[in-house]
């Protein structure tokens, strides 16, 4: 049974999951880049390393949630990154969204030093992370997932295998497809209904029991109508998403039409600098088109 963990990258979704293991008894090990992220953690118990390097020491699982590939490619293959410090028989475990190719380069690197690796990544948002309702994919050796299963059962509510490595973020990259064009079809739907002159409150009444609801549509149609554009998921890492899924299905010669659009839109809200807001703020690149604000009434 796995006893000691280090977790690297304590942002929205890893200050959450970070949270969860040592609420459920983990001994565990953190790191982040801005060393604030930690105190937190150091106050309930954890060991702050200084490195990552040094943060894998003694622990039989890593786990990190960072932003991007290029994050990815700093903290596990730079100078004092995980690779520098990681010794054979430990597990690592990728728990951010980065390109499936990424996470067949970091299996090739880990095992190289004699270490097994999982992608992992996770579908919820920043209250799921805190309250350990994640769904989670995971891809890599069947036994190493078995494994780890027990550790990521404390921080979603599914934890779903996918086979070989690179498989479970090829299916983060599918369901952000999925996301992206959701939070594109609410947008141009919200604002076209203002410009009919319902009434929002009314429409979002309907979106929520109509057989084509979704739990994503009904929060993120209330907080706009709210203009609660306070981050879960931030503008600009779905724009980075839809960047991945666009190279991964160019790579597959598989069509996505609709995103170019959506992925317009956000371009378009991040150059008018709400990158740091919910991806939701999406629809102020439509709003700016159309000339109005949607807001309830
Ligand atoms: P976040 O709040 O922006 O946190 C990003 C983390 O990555 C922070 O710890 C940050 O460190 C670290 N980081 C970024 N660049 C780095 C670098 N060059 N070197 C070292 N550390 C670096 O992002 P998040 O929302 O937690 O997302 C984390 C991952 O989960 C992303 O891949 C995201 O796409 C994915 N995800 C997010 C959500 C969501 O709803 N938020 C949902 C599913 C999946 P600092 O604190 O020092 O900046």
């Amino acid at each position: 049974m796995i006893k000691t963990i280090s977790y690297l990258g304590l942002g929205t979704m890893g200050g959450g999951m970070a949270s969860n293991l040592l609420k459920a008894g983990y001994k565990l090990t953190v790191w982040n880049r801005n060393p604030e992220k930690s105190d937190p953690f150091a106050r309930k118990g954890a060991r702050v390393a200084p490195t990552p390097a040094d943060a894998v020491r003694g622990a039989e699982v890593v786990i990190y949630s960072l932003s991007d590939d290029e994050a990815v490619d700093e903290v596990v293959f730079g100078a004092k990154g995980i690779l520098a410090g990681i010794q054979s028989g430990q597990i690592a475990v990728d728990m951010s969204t980065v390109l499936p190719a990424m996470s067949l380069r970091e299996q090739e690197a880990y095992a190289k030093r004699g270490v097994d690796f999982l992608d992992a990544p996770v579908f919820g948002s920043k209250s799921e992370a805190a309250n350990a309702e994640l769904w989670i994919m995971a891809a890599g050796n069947k036994a190493v997932f078995e494994k780890v299963k027990p550790v990521l059962e404390q921080l979603g509510q599914t934890v779903h295998y996918f086979g070989k490595n690179g498989n479970a973020t090829a299916m983060k990259l599918v369901g952000n497809l999925i996301v992206a064009l959701e939070m594109e079809a609410l947008a141009e739907g919200l604002v076209l209904a203002q410009k009919a002159g319902l009434d929002l409150n009314m429409v979002m009444e309907v979106l929520k029991v109509a057989d084509f609801r979704s739990p994503l549509i009904v929060s993120n149609g209330h907080n706009i109508l709210k203009r609660d554009f306070s981050p879960s998921f931030a503008l600009k890492l779905m724009l980075k998403d839809a960047g991945l899924i666009e190279k991964f299905a160019e790579g597959l010669k598989s069509p996505t039409p609709a995103l170019r659009v959506a992925q317009r839109n956000l371009e378009s809200a991040v150059t008018s600098g709400f990158g740091e807001e919910n991806a939701s703020a999406l629809i102020k690149a439509l709003e700016n088109e159309a000339g109005i604000e949607v807001k309830a009434r």
